[in-house]
């Protein structure tokens, strides 16, 4: 349920932690060119402020927050600190104000409201901010503490079901992306949204994204994770090994371990596609840069603002600075032993699992045929 759950693990100073510290980097506008196909004041209201706190507060339980993770603060505020996320949408907004000025605006799924606030301050007409979780009366309150209750009206409830006070907007902003990109799916609520509200010509904000595959050498950590369950205090608990296998690990990787070069995958237009463009089966070619051993494949994402007035957007690769998702290693079955320019190929599915949509099961298929190393397999992996 939780697309933001912290993973632990080889990261051991918190890809936060140093995504806050160090210097800021938004853009990757080669990276995001090449894939487009571009060149490169305050009122307070004490009463209002104890109301939403009682909701919020004491009267939660943990049973609440399982089912409902986005009720907690804790994950606005490491949403907020992902410096690479949130500046870049505020960069996007503020120097873009043309896209905004005079304009109608949905935020799909407004958390905090912080992203409605970049655009009420940007000259939007109105923000309508659309927040299913309790922290849409913090929005509420936040709205109004700042002086933007006027340009901003908060709904609370479920974009498929609340109705909204005007028939069309010109805008549709939202930070939807989940791990793996498609992690918990709300890139339906997206699509639903823009197309049943937006205008013809409307914006959606942020309008690409793509998906990248990558092969790492990890031999410390595959044995630390998967290796494991070998020899547990002397037992054989291999058994939990196949399901450590089949769960795809969300962990930053460091840029040294690449191997191959890193193929684009999949790219979705999100102001175009349906909602059945999310499931696919992609082929790839990895090329080996050096001779290495391949562990694990790694993807990762990069979304773009192709409507800005400057190609905008960010990547979370393991060459960029890290952010909140961090990449997705899919361990391999075998250890991939890989000469200098040799191709691990293949294909990739991905899908919305049946029972549960906002589960996705990846299909792995890769062979390669080199010289000191010949294999052919296919794995499955569930990102639960
Ligand atoms: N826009 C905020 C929050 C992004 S996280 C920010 O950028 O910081 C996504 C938010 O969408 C969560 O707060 C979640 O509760 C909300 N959300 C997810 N699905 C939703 C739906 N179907 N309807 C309304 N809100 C939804």
């Amino acid at each position: 349920m939780d697309r933001r759950k912290g993973s632990g693990g080889r990261d051991a100073n918190g890809g936060l932690a140093e995504a806050t510290a160090s210097r800021l980097r938004f853009e990757d506008a080669d990276e995001v060119a090449e894939e487009v196909g571009m060149e490169v004041e305050e009122s307070a209201d004490a009463e209002g402020e104890a109301a939403a706190a009682e909701v919020i507060g004491s009267e939660k339980t943990s049973a609440d927050y399982y089912f409902d993770s986005y009720s907690h603060f804790g994950i606005h505020e490491e949403m907020l600190k992902d410096v690479v996320r949130t500046r870049s949408y505020q960069n996007v907004i503020t120097q873009n104000s043309f896209l905004f000025k005079d304009k109608i605006v949905l935020d799909v799924g407004a958390g905090t409201g912080i992203l409605s606030l970049f655009c009420a301050k940007a000259g939007a007409k109105h923000v309508y901010a659309i927040e299913c979780s309790q922290m849409a009366d913090m929005a509420k309150e936040i709205v109004k503490k700042n002086g933007f209750s006027d340009v901003i009206t908060v709904i609370k409830g479920k974009v498929e079901e609340i109705e909204l006070p005007v028939p069309k907007v010109d805008v549709i902003i939202s930070e939807w992306m989940g791990y793996f990109l498609l992690f918990e799916n709300m890139l339906d609520t997206v699509l639903y949204a823009r197309d049943k509200w937006l205008v013809d010509d409307g914006v959606v904000l942020p309008d690409k994204a793509s998906l990248h595959l990558t092969a790492i050498e990890d031999a410390e950590y595959k044995d630390d994770k998967i290796e494991f369950w070998n020899n547990v205090y002397g037992f054989d608990m291999s058994c939990i090994k196949k399901q450590a296998m089949m769960e795809p690990l969300v962990d930053t990787v460091d840029a040294n371990q690449i191997v191959t070069n890193c193929q684009l995958l999949k790219t979705m237009d999100i102001s175009k596609m349906s909602s059945g463009d999310a499931s696919f089966t992609v082929p790839f070619k990895l090329v080996a840069e050096r001779n290495d051993f391949i562990h694990a494949l790694v993807a990762y994402f990069n979304v773009s603002f192709t409507k800005c007035h400057k190609l905008m957007g960010f990547s979370t690769g393991p060459r960029s600075k890290s952010t909140h998702w961090k990449q997705t290693v899919l361990y391999l079955e075998d250890v991939v032993t890989i000469c200098e320019g040799e191709t691990l190929s293949g294909s990739m599915t991905v899908a919305p699992n049946k029972k549960n949509p906002r589960d996705i099961d990846i299909t792995l298929k890769y062979s390669i045929d080199g010289h000191r190393c010949k294999v052919s397999r296919t794995q499955q992996y569930k990102m639960r």
